[in-house]
């Protein structure tokens, strides 16, 4: 073993949530996603949580990139171990690092000693290191106060490591130490952002997806599911709970009038999302509503689809434009597949002239003849769930 990862610990803002907790929690998620990578020993020593593989047939590569998705980790960096001598630190710099001091202009050496045994102090063996370098390096000057690479060297009991800058960490709070969210996940481009900007606050997740075969398609279920498994690497396990929904659309069809039929659909939504959430422990919802992208998404539709449940929809993109939402996107991974040409069952029965200022009232008059709770229910039995 002579490589060994550092994960810089973010932000612990909440008031009352501890240190230990949080730690725990990342650990937690932390072995969770090293599982199947090899055996690693993971602690936390003042903000820092070093990964460290215990077998040769650790896959460092892998566990790496899992490791860059893990919420709660602000800063990441690659070590390289050795022999606890002047020169062996030098010389494993000058090898691990040598892309970084031949691309940088100005750099220091920064030394952290936890075996205080050492013959040198920090200073010294950052002088020793740095100047070597400084010689080894024309391109490299020493600038103490702003270089543009840092070179870090950690003498610890059982031997020496040396790293630099670390690399940028997924940021936010470690999955689980806020609790529960239910998400509503369609076949589209904002809800796996929505879910994801979800998770990265800390909260674990169901996801709920509602499916109106034989309106929409196997593929177009199999799409969401494979949406909900390109989450898994940021989010950690989900269960998806696919919704059997074609008796409700159908039933609405009937009864409902046309221009009423999206909003009274999505409030069908939300009652059956909030039945998922109280069955499994959730405390919120969460939707890839924007503010004004299609008519069943202004404030008075918010109003009108919110009135139905009593826990808060939380819509991380209500302010973001479609670029925003679609950059984002891109970056976690869920781009290529939400745009693959699939139905969804929010498009089956669109009405051609939908109300844009809904009231509560027209709502519950289209309602008014419906037995809603045995339709909800209904639909609730059929779940199917799905763990990822
Ligand atoms: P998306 O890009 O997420 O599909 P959208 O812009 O298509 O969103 P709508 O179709 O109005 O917007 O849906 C708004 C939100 O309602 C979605 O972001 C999602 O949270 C939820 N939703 C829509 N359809 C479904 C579905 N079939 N199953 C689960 N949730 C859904
Ligand atoms: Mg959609």
């Amino acid at each position: 073993m002579n490589e060994m990862f550092l994960l810089k610990l973010g932000e612990m803002v909440l008031k009352g949530l501890n240190r230990h907790s949080f730690e725990d929690k990342l650990q937690a998620n932390i072995h969770r996603r090293l599982n199947g990578l090899g055996r690693f020993r993971v602690y936390t020593r003042q903000s820092t949580t070093y990964v460290e593989p215990m077998e040769d047939s650790c896959d460092m590569d892998a566990a790496w990139e899992a490791m860059k998705k893990v919420f709660g980790v602000v800063g990441l960096s690659r070590a390289r171990a050795c022999d606890k001598d002047k020169d062996a630190i030098l010389q494993a710099c000058h090898e691990y690092l040598d892309d970084r001091l031949r691309s940088a202009r100005t750099f220091k050496v920064e030394t952290r000693r936890a075996d205080k045994t050492f013959p040198m102090t920090s200073i010294q063996l950052s002088q020793y290191v740095g100047g070597e370098l400084d010689e080894l390096y024309p391109n490299l000057q020493v600038d103490v106060h702003h270089p543009e690479l840092t070179v870090y060297v950690e003498i610890r009991d059982y031997a020496a490591f040396v790293h630099a800058n670390p690399d940028p960490g997924a940021g936010g709070l470690p999955v689980g130490i806020n609790g529960r969210a239910v998400s509503l996940l369609s076949g589209g481009i904002d809800s796996p952002v929505a879910s994801y900007m979800i998770a990265k606050r800390g909260v674990a997740l169901d996801m709920v997806h509602f499916f109106s075969y034989p309106y929409t398609s196997p593929e177009a279920k199999e799409k969401v599911l494979e949406l909900a498994r390109l989450l898994t690497p940021w989010c950690g396990h989900l269960t998806v709970h696919v919704v059997p929904f074609t008796a409700i659309q159908e039933e609405l069809r009937r009864s409902c009038p046309e221009e009423m039929f999206t909003l009274v659909m999505r409030r069908f939504m939300m009652r059956i999302a909030q039945r998922v959430a109280k069955r499994c422990g959730a405390k919120a919802l969460v939707t890839g509503e924007s503010l004004g992208q299609v008519a069943s998404q202004t404030m008075d539709a918010m109003t009108v689809t919110g009135q139905v449940v009593d826990i808060p929809v939380l819509r991380p993109v209500v302010g973001m434009d479609k670029e925003e939402i679609v950059q984002i996107s891109r970056k976690i991974g869920t781009y290529d597949t939400s745009i693959l040409p699939y139905e969804d069952c929010c498009t089956v029965f669109t009405p051609r002239h939908p109300r844009l200022r809904p009231t509560v009232e027209e709502a519950e008059a289209a309602e008014a003849g419906l037995d809603i709770e045995a339709m909800v229910q209904a639909a609730v039995d059929g779940i199917e769930r799905i763990r990822l």
